[in-house]
C-alpha cells in the first residue's frame, strides 16, 4: 500500500525537478531556466489533486517523462516543456492548448497538441480506432520529429511502472510496444531505450522466461567478466603504444536479444555465444574517423584472426538510422568467437541516442551528405503514404512495418547515385523509387548489364538501370513482384486508374445488352441488377462486363424477375457470397480485463505456438464464437493484441491439466546404434507418454530428431526433456514451439 505523506510528496517532488535540471545540464548546459520553471509549476497546478494508479502524485509521471526527453534523448527546452505539459491539456479541463501557446508559443502548443490527440491503443476498443490512433501520431511525426520522441518516452516511463497495471492490461501494452513502439525507437536508432523496451515487454508477457535469462546471465557475469578481461588485454597494450584515447565497453545483450536468439536458432541459453560485444570508443577528430577506426581493426587483427565475410563496414556506408560502425569478428585464444566494434565517440552517441544526436552532428558534416541521410528520406516515405486517401487502415499497418523493420540493400543508378531500398525489393521496386512514371512504362531491367525480369530481386552492390516505353502500362500481377509501399501505392493507382476506363466502356456494353431486350436501365435497376449478381457496387459490375464475366443468361433472368416483379417494393436479392469479408458483430467488449477460464470456450490450440497448460495464454476469436488460444509470445498474437484487441481475452487453463496436448522436442546429438530406441523406451516406457511423430535426420555421425508427443503441460514436457538430455550421446534437447509437418 502507499501511504501517503503531504511533505514528504513535496520534497520528492523538487527532488525530481533537480534531477530533470542535472540530465538537462550535463547534455546542453542550461541556459535561461525560468520557461522550464514555468511549465513545471503550470503542470503541478493541472496535475494538483491527481494521483496516479500507484498512489503517487500524477505530476511524478511529467517531470520523469521529461527526465528521459532531457538526459536519456537528450532534447532541448522545447522538448522538455512540451514533455512536462504533454497530460495537461487532457487530464484538466480547465486548461487548453490556446493557453499553453499564450504562454509557451506556438511550437510548445503545437507539439502538446500531438501529443494530446494520440490515444494509446490498449485504451481503445475498436481495431481501427486502434490503428487509426496510430496512424495520427505518425502523421503528426513527419512534421515533427519530437512529438513521436516524446511519445515514446511517455511509453517509456509507463512501461517502467507498469507494476500498477492490471495483469490483463499489462500484457496488451506490452504487445503494442512490442508491435509499434520499440520498432520505432529502433528505426530512430535510440537503442538503448529500444533495448529498455523490449525487456520490459518481456517481462509482463513471459515473466518465466525473463527471469530465467536474467538470473542465468548474472549468475555467468564473473567468468564473462574475466573471460573479457583477457581478451582485451593484448588490445588495449597495443593501442595505448600506439598514443590512442580509448574507452571499451563491454555490457551483455539484452535479455530479449538473448531470448530471440534462442527462440530463431531454437537453442538453450548455454549455447548462446555472443551474448556480448567489446565495443571500442576512441576520440577522433571529425576528419580523422575513417582512418582511426581502421587503424584500430589493423591492431585487433594483428592480434586475433578475424571470421571470414564478417566484416561490417557502416562507416563508408551508414545505417539509414543514422548508424555508424566498423564490426569484425575474430577468434579468442580459447576458440570462441567475439564480435569487436570499433567507432569513435560521435558514432556512439548516435548509436546510442540515435536522431538527437544525429541532429546535434548534422551542421557539422558536409551539407549535401546531410540532406541525402537515410532518416530524411524514410521521413518523407512516411508522409506519402500517409497522404494516401483511402489506404485500408489494416494494410497501412504492414506498409508501415514493411518499413520499419527490413534491412536494407544499396544498388547504384546508371549515373552512379548509390539508393537505399528494403531488402528483398525488387527491380520494379527499384523503378519506382527512381521515378512514378518510370516505374508506370517499365517494360524491362538491366541488372549489371543483363536483362532481368521485373521480379528480380536485387542485390547490394548491383548497378541498375529502367527501360521504358511510352506505351507501357502497369499489369494485375505487379502487384506480386512489388514489395516496397510506395511501389505497390503508385501501381495500385494506376490499376485503379485504368479500371475507370474499363468501367466506362462495361456500362456501355451493359447498356447495349438490355436494349436488345428492350429494357432501359435506370440507376436503381443497374443497383437491383449488380445485388443480383453479387457484386459489391455497380463499379465491380461494369469492369466484370468489360471482362465479359456476365453470361447472357443472367441478364435474361433478371429482366424476367424485374418484369414480373417478383422482388417486393423494399426488399433485396440476397447477395450470393462474393469475395467479401464483412466484420462480424462480435459483442465481448465486456470481456475486457479479465481472465477466462478455457473451460468456459469452445476453444483450439494455435499450430503456430502450440501451446501448453502453464504457459501464459491469450485466446482470439475470429468470429465471436470460436477461440483459438495462442502463447503470449508468439509473434501472431503480439500483432493479434496490438490490431485487434477487442477480440482477444486472458486465458487460463483452468482443469485442462486433465487432457493432453501436443508437444514438440528437438533432439540433437550423437548417432549409434539403437540411439532412436533409447529415446522412444525413455518417452513410452519410463514416462508413458505417446509418440505422435518422430522424424529424424542423419548427417555422419550427426542426427537431429523432431519428436511430437501427447502431455499434460509445460511441466511434463520439462520433464521429458531432462530425461532425454541424460541419455547418452544427446547432446541438445528444446522444446519446439513450430512442428514440423505432423
Ligand atoms: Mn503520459
Amino acid at each position: 500500500m502507499y501511504n501517503i505523506d503531504l511533505q514528504k510528496e513535496k520534497k520528492e517532488i523538487v527532488k525530481r525537478y533537480r534531477a530533470l535540471m542535472r540530465a538537462w545540464n550535463a547534455n546542453k548546459g542550461v541556459q535561461k531556466n525560468n520557461q522550464v520553471r514555468k511549465a513545471f509549476i503550470m503542470a503541478s497546478q493541472a496535475h494538483f489533486t491527481m494521483r496516479r494508479r500507484t498512489g503517487e502524485p500524477y505530476i511524478y509521471h511529467p517531470l520523469e517523462v521529461a527526465r528521459i526527453v532531457a538526459g536519456e534523448i537528450g532534447l532541448g527546452e522545447t522538448a522538455i516543456i512540451s514533455a512536462l505539459l504533454h497530460d495537461v491539456v487532457e487530464d484538466n479541463p480547465d486548461y487548453t492548448i490556446e493557453m499553453i501557446r499564450q504562454k509557451f508559443g506556438d511550437k510548445v502548443a503545437y507539439i502538446v497538441d500531438g501529443l494530446t490527440k494520440i490515444k494509446d491503443g490498449y485504451e481503445r476498443l475498436e481495431s481501427t480506432a486502434q490503428v487509426e490512433s496510430i496512424k495520427k501520431m505518425l502523421l503528426t511525426l513527419s512534421d515533427d520529429v519530437r512529438v513521436i520522441l516524446i511519445k515514446l518516452a511517455d511509453r517509456l516511463h509507463n512501461m517502467r511502472t507498469l507494476d500498477s497495471m492490471p495483469a490483463s492490461k499489462q500484457q496488451n501494452i506490452a504487445a503494442e510496444t512490442l508491435y509499434l513502439y520499440s520498432p520505432l525507437a529502433h528505426r530512430l536508432g535510440l537503442y538503448v531505450i529500444k533495448s529498455e523496451l523490449e525487456d520490459l515487454a518481456l517481462k509482463y508477457n513471459e515473466p518465466e522466461i525473463y527471469r530465467t535469462i536474467s538470473t542465468k546471465l548474472q549468475e555467468t557475469e564473473i567468468e564473462r567478466k574475466s573471460f573479457i578481461q583477457k581478451f582485451i588485454f593484448p588490445i588495449k597494450k597495443a593501442m595505448a603504444s600506439q598514443g590512442i584515447d580509448f574507452e571499451i565497453d563491454t555490457r551483455a545483450k539484452s535479455v530479449y536479444s538473448i531470448y530471440k536468439k534462442m527462440q530463431v536458432k531454437e537453442i538453450p541459453f548455454e549455447e548462446v555465444y555472443d551474448l556480448f560485444a567489446v565495443r571500442i570508443i576512441i576520440e577522433s577528430p571529425l576528419e580523422q574517423e575513417k582512418i582511426d577506426c581502421w587503424r584500430v581493426y589493423t591492431l585487433i587483427t594483428d592480434n586475433y584472426n578475424p571470421k571470414q565475410n564478417r566484416l561490417r563496414d557502416w562507416i563508408s556506408t551508414p545505417k539509414a538510422n543514422g548508424y555508424e560502425s566498423l564490426h569484425t569478428t575474430v577468434m579468442s585464444p580459447t576458440g570462441q568467437w567475439v564480435e569487436v566494434q570499433i567507432r569513435t565517440r560521435r558514432m556512439h552517441e548516435i548509436a546510442e541516442r540515435g536522431y538527437a544526436a544525429h541532429w546535434k552532428y548534422k551542421q557539422q558534416i558536409d551539407k549535401d551528405k546531410a540532406q541525402e541521410s537515410g532518416l530524411d528520406d524514410w521521413l518523407a516515405e512516411l508522409r506519402k503514404i500517409l497522404k494516401s486517401p483511402d489506404a485500408n487502415t489494416l494494410n497501412f499497418l504492414d506498409d508501415i512495418k514493411l518499413t520499419l523493420f527490413s534491412d536494407e540493400v544499396f544498388v547504384w543508378t546508371p549515373k552512379g547515385h548509390l539508393k537505399s531500398l528494403p531488402s528483398g525489393s525488387t527491380v520494379l521496386d527499384f523503378a519506382y523509387l527512381v521515378h512514378t512514371e518510370l516505374g508506370n512504362h517499365c517494360i524491362g531491367v538491366k541488372v549489371n548489364r543483363n536483362l532481368v525480369p521485373l521480379d528480380h530481386r536485387l542485390r547490394s552492390g548491383d548497378q541498375v538501370e529502367i527501360i521504358a516505353s511510352k506505351k507501357s502500362i502497369p499489369k494485375e500481377e505487379w502487384l506480386d513482384y512489388a514489395i516496397t509501399p510506395r511501389a505497390r501505392y503508385s501501381i495500385k493507382e494506376a490499376l485503379k486508374e485504368q479500371r475507370k476506363e474499363q468501367a466506362t466502356e462495361g456500362r456501355l456494353q451493359l447498356e447495349e445488352t438490355f436494349g436488345k431486350h428492350d429494357f432501359i436501365l435506370s440507376k436503381n435497376s443497374i443497383t437491383r441488377f449488380s445485388e443480383y449478381m453479387g457484386f459489391a457496387s455497380p463499379a465491380d459490375l461494369f469492369y466484370n462486363v468489360f471482362q465479359n464475366k456476365i453470361p447472357v443468361e443472367e441478364v435474361e433472368k433478371f429482366i424476367h424477375l424485374e418484369q414480373n416483379e417478383i422482388h417486393s417494393q423494399t426488399g433485396t436479392y440476397n447477395r450470393k457470397s462474393r469475395n467479401e469479408s464483412p466484420d462480424l458483430p462480435v459483442k465481448i467488449k465486456s470481456r475486457q480485463g479479465v481472465t477466462y477460464d478455457l473451460e468456459e470456450l469452445d476453444f483450439g490450440i494455435a499450430t503456430c505456438c502450440h501451446p501448453l497448460p502453464g504457459d501464459e495464454i491469450i485466446a482470439y476469436t475470429p468470429d465471436g464464437t470460436k477461440w483459438i488460444v495462442h502463447r503470449t509470445n508468439c509473434p501472431e498474437a503480439i500483432e493479434l493484441m496490438a490490431r485487434r484487441a477487442n477480440r482477444i481475452i486472458h486465458a487460463s487453463w483452468g482443469n485442462k491439466h486433465m487432457n493432453t496436448f501436443l508437444g514438440g522436442i528437438k533432439i540433437s546429438g550423437f548417432d549409434r546404434k539403437s540411439m532412436i530406441s533409447d529415446i522412444i523406451r525413455v518417452i513410452s516406457d519410463d514416462m508413458h507418454y505417446n509418440v505422435r511423430s518422430f522424424h529424424i535426420d542423419t548427417s555422419g555421425e550427426l542426427f537431429e530428431a523432431y519428436l511430437s508427443l501427447f502431455i499434460h503441460d509445460t511441466v511434463d514436457i520439462n520433464r521429458t526433456i531432462e530425461q532425454i538430455k541424460q541419455i547418452e550421446g544427446i547432446s541438445t534437447a528444446t522444446r519446439m514451439l513450430k512442428f514440423l509437418k505432423t
